[in-house]
């Protein structure tokens, strides 16, 4: 902290990211300012890269967060406080992870205790300037500290792992239960390794096209592996049997995939849409509701169970390390984006802006 500036990728238009140098953010009353140790790029950031803006608010002021403009992203992000107000708990030095969604409190979402929905949500990294750089402002509200020896590596993984955690709750799997995840990728792992965490006893089948994601699957501990086909729904049958699948994930985002996660289920059974898809897909509704199939979904984390559950989860599981790919530079984030972008990447790419 020198010049008062520091490095940061800049968000611009679609298939537009800078490298600039611009301001440290100098942090509101409730917020503190961390250095950035690691932050990861997810599918949403890769949206925005490919097609965006979508939610980043570059023409228009965001309701809440006030945001317009060129934005820096990154909403994974975990960090070392450098300052935080006086009283808030947290001291220079220490380390902590964000849950980067900020809630209001007082909605009647926030009041049931849903502060994922809450009426005046605005997200760090998607909704105004986030992790994607050397410093960062947070409200010290969505911050959880960091328990001690968890490598860095692992611990920059706490705010996917939190959003597979409520996945996981929302999909209203029961311990015992039949349990079918579509998509082998780094959301359906992080939730394969959310579900074996909150349940015992599942039995869990995940699908995806042949190839190391789905070996990587069995390594975290999914009961079995079946390749994308069209008689999927017929090898599945044999395989967990006639009691059939209590719950199905759809995790891939990929064309046709509601549908099929609906066709996969039992009847009375639930689907769980995760994956966004790119295109309204078309619904067989007459499938879903002739067998009394229950469709729920979810969006990101409730932070303040699913932050810190996610960090006890990391400080003990090896798989996480599964779902790792590298850690690169600021000036790898646009490859980084167009290889997410073209679904080339299977493991998670986390960024050090020190590096
Ligand atoms: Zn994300
Ligand atoms: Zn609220």
């Amino acid at each position: 902290v020198t010049d008062g500036l520091m490095r940061a990728a800049v968000f611009h238009a679609a298939h537009d990211v800078r490298v600039e140098r611009v301001p440290i953010p100098v942090p509101a009353d409730d917020e503190a300012l961390i250095r950035v140790l690691r932050c990861g790029v997810c599918g949403t950031d890769a949206s925005e890269w490919s097609a965006g803006p979508i939610m980043f608010p570059l023409r228009s002021r965001h309701r809440v967060s006030g945001h317009v403009g060129p934005m820096i992203p990154g909403h994974e992000y975990i960090g070392e406080i450098v300052s935080a107000p006086a009283g808030s708990g947290f001291v220079p030095g220490q380390l902590v992870a964000s849950g980067a969604g900020v809630s209001c409190g007082h909605c009647p979402r926030c009041l049931e205790g849903r502060t994922n929905i809450c009426e005046n949500y605005f997200t760090y990294g998607l909704n105004a300037n986030g992790g994607l750089a050397e410093f960062v402002a947070t409200r010290t509200s969505v911050l959880v500290p960091i328990p001690d020896g968890i490598p860095l590596d692992r611990a920059g993984m706490a705010q996917p792992l939190a959003v597979a955690l409520h996945a996981g709750r929302q999909s209203g799997a029961r311990d015992g239960d039949r349990v079918v995840i579509i998509g082998a990728g780094v959301i359906g792992s992080l939730i394969l390794m959310g579900l074996l965490h909150l349940h015992s006893n599942l039995d869990v089948t995940v699908i995806d096209f042949a190839g190391p994601k789905l070996e990587r699957s069995l390594e975290i501990g999914a009961t079995r592996v079946l390749e994308v086909g069209d008689d999927v729904g017929a090898r599945l049958a044999v395989a967990i049997g006639p009691r059939g699948a209590d719950v199905v994930i759809e995790a891939s985002g990929a064309p046709g995939q509601v549908s099929t996660a609906i066709h996969l289920a039992r009847a009375g059974g639930r689907v769980l849409a995760v994956g966004l898809p790119k295109a309204p897909p078309p619904v067989d509704m007459h499938d879903l509701i002739v067998r009394e199939i229950t469709m729920v979904s979810t969006n990101a984390h409730v932070c303040a169970t699913d932050i810190p559950e996610a960090l006890v989860l990391l400080g003990s599981a090896r798989p996480a390390e599964l779902v790792f790919d590298s850690v690169v530079g600021l000036d790898a984030v646009a490859e980084t984006l167009q290889r997410l972008a073209s679904g080339e990447l299977d493991g998670k790419i986390l960024i050090d802006p020190a590096i």
